[in-house]
């Protein structure tokens, strides 16, 4: 039994089953035991390889990338240089370097990183020196915002519903004779189709969080890229744990796993529409890197030597490893051109 699992089964046993949402927040950012707040799961060593960890293409096509959405809108200055969910601040580094390249855009970024683990923040100030951490996109005043994020919605805690006869039910952790169990929770009004058995999820914070950057994206001027694995209009139970690049029970190592589940585009969508920005069709990484010169780029780090190069080109974009599961949105203001390689979404269209 992790020591999680012991803190978490005290306090069902004190007030009752809690939402996978809460689980998954204990599990994730516990100070003490929590999976991002001890360690630094990243790469070979640690329980998965995310893109920008894959080669430095990733993380420079990005910064090409944000660097023309900056020139399209006028070269702002100065302008916040946002990453949500950093991780060890390899993309930011990578970003950096690529826009350096770029007359006046450095010199006009602030960069600010939104992370809620204490240990990674002290990861991410070693990477990059002295570096601003924020609590949100609030935090950056009246500038426009031009911010990347990779894998940070997959990590906001979700909630899940089941359908039963009675009707739309929560799923919760509670207790059974053998440790930490999946149960129901009451009946409640969710205004969602399904029919019996249909298991539904929600993201609260990662809907919040969209809608908060669209806000500020169509008031103040900038875009936001967001790059995750998931789907349009996602269904069914996704949440997972990986632990040692293995796929396991998310109730069996709480605190010892990574926790995440697919992000749903179309909520993502729904949100920055709310807050009254343009969201674009969701792109998949392998064609929007491509669509971005990745191909050119991988053959001349190649021909200079890189020995890697292609076999990062492959993994990043090839339907077959990251290059179909995950997507890609972006979010701009009305009237500004789109972000290089996506196309506007019509309002309300329900398919993509
Ligand atoms: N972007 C990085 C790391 C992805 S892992 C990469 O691609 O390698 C998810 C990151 O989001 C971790 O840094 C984690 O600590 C952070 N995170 C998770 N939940 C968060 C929250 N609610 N607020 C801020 N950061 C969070």
């Amino acid at each position: 039994m992790t020591p999680l699992a012991g803190i978490i089964a005290a306090r069902i046993r004190a007030t009752g089953p809690i939402t996978l949402a809460d689980y998954m927040q204990i599990c994730l950012m516990d100070s003490r035991h929590g999976y991002y707040a001890t360690r630094d799961p990243f790469g070979v060593a640690g329980d998965f390889i995310t893109a920008p960890e894959v080669h430095q293409m990733f993380g420079e096509l990005c910064g090409l990338a944000l660097a023309q959405a900056w020139l399209d809108q006028g070269a702002p200055a100065p302008f916040a240089l946002v990453e949500p969910g950093p991780g060890r601040g390899t993309l930011m580094a990578d970003m950096l370097r690529a826009i350096r390249q770029v007359p006046g855009m450095i010199s006009a970024a602030e960069v600010a990183l939104i992370e809620a683990s204490a240990h990674l923040r002290g990861v991410q100030r070693d990477r990059l020196g002295a570096v601003t951490h924020i609590g949100g996109v609030e935090d950056t005043g009246s500038k426009p915002l031009f911010m990347i994020g990779n894998e940070f919605i997959d990590a906001l805690p979700i909630r899940q519903y089941q359908r039963t006869t009675d009707g739309w039910r929560e799923r919760m952790v509670g207790l059974s004779d053998d440790g930490l169990r999946m149960g129901l929770g009451p009946v409640v009004p969710l205004a969602r189709a399904g029919s019996e058995g249909d298991i539904v999820e929600e993201c609260p914070e990662g809907a919040a969080f969209a809608e908060a950057a669209a806000r500020h994206i169509a008031r103040h001027g900038g875009a936001a890229i967001l790059i995750d694995y998931g789907s349009w209009n996602g269904f069914g139970d996704t949440f997972q744990a990986l632990r040692d690049h293995a796929p396991e029970d998310p109730l069996a190592h709480p605190g010892q796993a990574d926790l995440t589940a697919h992000v749903d585009f179309a909520a993502l969508a729904a949100a920055a529409w709310r807050g009254g920005a343009i969201v674009s069709r969701p792109v998949r990484q392998g064609d929007w890197l491509c669509a971005l010169g990745a191909d050119a780029r991988a053959a001349r780090l190649a021909a200079a030597g890189d020995t890697g190069a292609m076999a990062a080109l492959r993994r990043l974009t090839h339907p077959s490893e990251m290059g179909h599961l995950f997507k890609v949105i972006a979010i701009w203001p009305k009237g500004a051109p789109p972000v290089p390689g996506f196309v506007a979404l019509e309002a309300h269209a329900d398919d993509a």
